[in-house]
């Protein structure tokens, strides 16, 4: 069965296809399937995002297709950057957005933080199914490592003996990221299929 990504990111179109091919799916991204479409991310959740992201491709390809939204939440920033974490404050560069996030916990007790992705799968019958992680932690007093991407450096995991994300190396994140986490769930899920 032909199972389309709904992304552009080549980090992900290969994970994707390294989990669903030996599931049987024929898998493509949305570039090899010429799909050229940016979708609104307006949704008020990560899984509505995720959702939209994969209807809209489903819309056009009508095959099964698999999106994924994630994203940080401070719980002192009331949940941001959140849905915005890619484009948070409007700010350019990676380094910027986490400098916003440090700025805003000046004087907080509070660093309590967590990541959070959904993956939506939309099946052969045009079902959505729905698959989060969750990875708990705080935001460090300034940034460190230069593992990983966007928030890792100022991210440090409950798992994390006090160091950053990015300050561990790249396969404790395959362990136990919040894509890790829902990656498994999706899995786990093919698997009882
Ligand atoms: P996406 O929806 O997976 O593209 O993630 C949106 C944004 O959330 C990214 O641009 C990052 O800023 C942030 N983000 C998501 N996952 C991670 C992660 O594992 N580490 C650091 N930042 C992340």
């Amino acid at each position: 069965m032909k199972l389309i990504i709904a992304s552009n990111n080549m980090g992900k179109i290969r994970e994707y296809k390294d989990i669903f091919e030996p599931f049987g799916f024929e898998v493509f991204s949305q570039g090899e399937e010429n799909i050229c479409i940016e979708v609104e991310e307006t949704g008020s959740t990560f899984e509505e995002n995720a959702m939209l992201k994969a209807r809209a491709v489903c819309d056009k390809a009508h095959c099964c297709v698999i999106s994924d939204d994630s994203g940080l939440e401070v719980e002192a920033l009331g949940g941001e950057p959140g849905l915005y974490s890619a484009r948070y404050k409007g700010l350019e560069t990676e380094h910027e957005r986490r400098l916003a996030v440090l700025k805003g916990l000046e004087g907080s007790d509070n660093r309590r933080a967590r990541f959070v992705t959904c993956i939506c799968f939309i099946d052969g019958a045009g079902e959505e199914h729905l698959f989060t992680g969750t990875w708990n932690g705080e935001i460090a007093a300034k940034e460190e490592g230069t593992n990983g991407f966007g928030y890792d450096p100022i991210f440090i995991s409950e798992d994390g003996n006090g160091k950053t994300t990015a300050s561990l190396p790249l396969s404790f994140k395959e362990t136990y990221s919040h894509r890790a986490k829902a990656v498994r769930e999706l899995i786990s899920w093919l698997q009882r299929r």
